[in-house]
């Protein structure tokens, strides 16, 4: 019987970068997201201008309930709660 050996994980328990759940990217409030949100318009529009193909294709900014944290995504509201 065979066992996978784990490599030793130096997680922090606060400051996780990525989410557990969806393994994306973490932002640390609603602002850093709308910021990232920005960043990835203006990269687009750059691209576009360019020529390009831009995979940095965001549109929405969520707030997790698994992390706690913001993310960002290309895809429309789903099963997303909407915030009362
Ligand atoms: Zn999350």
């Amino acid at each position: 019987m065979s066992q996978i050996s784990t490599p030793h994980r130096t997680r922090r328990a606060h400051r996780q970068p990525l989410c557990e759940q969806s393994n994306k990217r973490r932002y640390r409030d609603g602002k850093d997201a709308r910021l990232a949100l920005r960043a990835a318009a203006r990269l687009r529009s750059k691209a576009a201008v360019a020529d390009v193909e831009c995979g940095w294709v965001v549109t929405r900014a969520y707030r997790c309930e698994d992390c706690q944290g913001w993310h960002v995504t290309s895809s429309p509201a789903r099963r997303l709660p909407v915030a009362a």
